[in-house]
């Protein structure tokens, strides 16, 4: 690591590399906080030979929710979790999801741009206890509205959970008032995604114009078909599916037939993802970190995707630029906003490299 400290706030900064995505050699300064190619005189330089990526986004994350799933009143450990994402690269996350207000986080520069969904909406008893706001189905159109003025442009369903009655998973919500319920937030200026695990809740939620499905494991043939046809995106969050055997283990005694599901979905879950891409879906990389999973995991995700046969270029687009083109960020561009990641040497060539970020500018501001 070469130039000013961390934390370091100068009059203009300089770094030369190959920036991504087009993959050519420039020369990019730092001035009030935006990039520019214009020279700046003066400007220190803080990176050479490297290559440069738009700030990494995890686009399936949880900042505020603490183990056990419950929303975190402690605004150290909050303020961590986000650190936490930093110091992998991200530098936006779309929070999928939140009990608490962590809108406090929003006047530290130095923490990640967070895009929120507000709080997960869930029937009655129908997904982990306290996280969500509950309500019948015929309250959601008026709580999905609620929290689309709360959230960043974005509103969370719960579309499955468990049945207990059923023994298995099943869709939340009829597929008219999930149909109701999107239109709603789309006139409140809002997209929509929904977590699903199974497949049954997803025609209803598809076919209502849904913008993006969160997990989709139980995503067929013809319903990426249909996601491909009308832009419908998803993200994968395999990182969080690696813990399907473990939730089917746990349920196993109460609940075969779910464990058998489960076990099922995951078996099945790599081959999802790589017929969602081949079709065109949109596919971006998500974590799920918050709960069960730590934060600071995308470089984990991003590999998981091309594991799942996403080529290498195309994983690290989910984690970087697609994936902030698809949340209204611009990338290293004259006039935008200064967040990027360094990195030694070239992750489309090894993804391992996301391990290891050298520099980190976000907002201006060297903050790694
Ligand atoms: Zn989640």
């Amino acid at each position: 690591m070469s130039g000013p400290p961390v934390g370091w706030v100068g009059e203009a900064l300089h770094l030369s590399g190959v920036v991504l995505p087009e993959g050519e050699h420039r020369d990019v300064w730092v001035r009030d906080g935006r990039f520019t190619f214009e020279p700046v005189p003066g400007a220190e330089t803080i990176s050479r030979g490297g290559w440069l990526l738009p700030g990494l986004v995890d686009a399936h994350c949880h900042v505020g929710i603490g183990p056990g799933g419950t929303g975190l009143e402690d605004r150290d450990v909050t303020r961590q979790q986000a650190l936490d994402e930093r110091a992998a690269g991200v530098l936006a996350l779309r929070d999928c999801g939140s009990p608490v207000d962590t809108r406090f986080l929003d006047d530290e520069p130095d923490l990640p741009r967070i895009i929120r969904a507000g709080r997960h909406i869930a029937a009655p008893r129908r997904y982990i206890p306290g996280l969500a706001v509950e309500v019948e189905p015929a309250d959601l159109v008026a709580a999905v509205r609620l929290q689309a003025r709360r959230g960043d442009g974005w509103v969370k369903l719960v579309g499955d959970w468990i049945d207990r009655g059923v023994g298995d998973l099943a869709p939340e919500w009829p597929a008219d008032v999930v149909a109701a319920a999107i239109a709603a937030a789309h006139e409140e200026g809002a997209r929509v995604t929904a977590h699903t695990f199974g497949t049954d809740a997803l025609p209803g939620l598809i076919g209502a114009g849904i913008d993006c499905i969160e997990h989709g494991s139980g995503l067929t043939e013809d319903l990426v078909a249909e996601m491909a046809s009308r832009g419908t995106a998803v993200v994968p969050t395999l990182v969080n599916v690696e813990n399907f055997p473990g939730f089917a283990a746990a349920g196993e005694a109460k609940f075969p037939a779910y464990a058998s599901t489960m076990r099922r979905l995951y078996a099945s879950s790599g081959a999802v993802v790589r017929a969602a891409f081949d079709a065109g879906v949109p596919v971006f990389a998500g974590t799920d970190a918050g709960g069960g999973i730590a934060h600071g995991r995308i470089a984990d995700e991003i590999r998981a995707l091309h594991g799942a046969g996403l080529p290498a270029e195309a994983a690290l687009a989910a984690g970087s630029w697609a994936a902030r083109s698809w949340l209204g960020l611009p990338c290293i561009e004259e006039g935008a906003p200064a967040d990027l990641v360094v990195y030694d040497a070239d992750p489309r060539q090894d993804l391992e490299v996301l391990m290891r970020p050298q520099r980190m500018v976000l907002r201006g501001r060297v903050v790694g």
